[in-house]
């Protein structure tokens, strides 16, 4: 992968394109999350030209990063969009997306986004249940239109990466069982609101490895040939997301080699190919900016607590996940062993254990690769609003979001009026 391109020392000072970190800390504050227009711009281009002559959509998925600007950015080089609720839709729609290249995905749509979805003609709903399915078609036959659909099925393979973001084992929430799903699509005489165009899976998130993805191919693909053989007409095969990214010295195969093998894959069929990618499209194209608010040495540890926390990038206390921790001044003293902590009132409020640092008060440090699952995971814990983010273009800086206020944070609350 191509790592943090976009981000980049230039005599000591670490830059986000043209632009000086230090210069968006002076002018929005911190925490700030800052993304790189080009590194966005490259990673979906590096997808879209691996595809080269195969017919193919690449659905970006809101759910890594859900900014309206870097939908627009995507959806302006011609992306489609995959969605896991209605509030995802009306982003896309907001941020000027194709709804006819937009597919549904997730476990538990209601019928009002079913509804939703409906009404703005999406391309394809990602089924995974015979309970959604039945929904789906009455919904469809209230609105008197036909549903477009994709069985999602759990090819039961091994995605090798963290238990909470597999998703293609057989005792996981997600998809259809592969003994179930040629029986399903066959029923479709009972769903008479249901068209089912295409066949859909997605094994979970960061693989690190290309086997994973060929061998639930494999399994998918014998599936539709028999659907094929039983007089189905599958108009496009949907193999998910999933491909990982470097956050420290993972080596997950790059965009180009990722696509080529599916398209080797999948060489034996016409059908389009769909995929999902979330992370690898933005997760090395943003960090977070924060600041050293104080250095704490005690006897066991060192602590450098910063002005972002576990409400702003939740991953290291979800998941234990690694983000690269870098000095926005490279500074020459010595280094010391630092954790870096948040202000949250929780021992799993760390952004990174045992980094090595040379600190001072005030200090400006970037947490690489946050530009996935970063902003779209915060909350407001602690009752502090959500950073801002802004967005680099050679020497522009555009702010995509607002800082979050006080005021804005508790506009919904009222206190009794007795
Ligand atoms: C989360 C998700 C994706 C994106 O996964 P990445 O690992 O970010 O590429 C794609 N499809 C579905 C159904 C998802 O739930």
């Amino acid at each position: 992968m191509s790592g943090f391109t976009a981000f980049h020392y230039q005599d000591g000072e670490l830059f986000a394109e043209a632009v000086p970190l230090k210069q968006i800390a002076a002018e929005f504050g911190t925490p700030c999350y800052v993304y790189s227009r080009s590194a966005l711009t490259q990673a979906f281009q590096a997808f879209d030209t691996a595809f080269a002559n195969r017919d193919h959509l690449i659905c970006y998925a809101v759910k890594a990063n859900s900014n309206l600007a870097i939908l627009n950015v995507l959806a302006k080089l011609g992306s489609g969009f995959d969605i896991v609720s209605g509030g995802e839709l009306q982003r896309v729609l907001l941020a000027g997306g194709d709804p006819r290249k937009t597919v549904f995905s997730g476990v538990g749509k209601t019928t009002d986004e079913m509804r939703q979805a409906l009404a703005a003609r999406i391309l394809c709903f990602n089924v995974e249940s015979e309970a959604e399915l039945a929904a789906l078609n009455q919904v469809a036959q209230s609105m008197q239109t036909v549903a477009s659909v994709s069985l999602r099925v759990n090819p039961d393979v091994d995605a090798k990466t963290h238990p909470y973001i597999s998703t293609g084992l057989k005792e996981n929430k997600f998809g259809i069982p592969m003994t179930e799903a040629a029986r399903i699509y066959q029923s479709a005489h009972q769903y008479p609101h249901i068209r089912f165009t295409g066949l859909d899976c997605h094994i979970g998130s960061q693989l690190t490895e290309i086997d994973p993805f060929t061998q639930a191919s494999s399994k998918v693909l014998g599936l539709l040939g028999t659907l094929q053989s039983q007089g189905l007409q599958i108009e496009h095969l949907d193999l998910g997301g999933g491909l990982g990214i470097r956050y420290r010295d993972e080596t997950p195969p790059s965009i180009a080699d990722y696509v080529a093998t599916l398209c080797a894959n999948t060489r034996t069929i016409k059908q389009k190919l769909l995929i999902e990618p979330g992370r690898s499209l933005v997760g090395n194209s943003g960090i977070l900016l924060t600041r050293v608010e104080y250095l704490k040495h005690t006897p066991a540890k060192n602590f450098a607590i910063v002005d972002a926390a576990m409400n702003d990038l939740m991953r290291p206390a979800l998941y234990q996940a690694y983000h690269a921790i870098l000095p926005v001044a490279q500074n020459p003293a010595d280094t010391k062993n630092y954790q870096v902590v948040g202000p949250v009132c929780e021992t799993g409020d760390f952004l990174g254990h045992d980094r090595a640092l040379s600190l001072d008060t005030g200090d400006l440090l970037a947490v690489m690769s946050a530009g996935a699952y970063g902003m779209s995971m915060s909350s407001n814990y602690n009752t502090r609003p959500r950073a801002a983010e802004v967005m680099v273009d050679q020497e522009k800086i555009h702010v995509i979001r607002q800082r979050e206020t006080l005021a804005q944070l508790v506009a919904g609350e009222r206190i009794l009026d007795e």
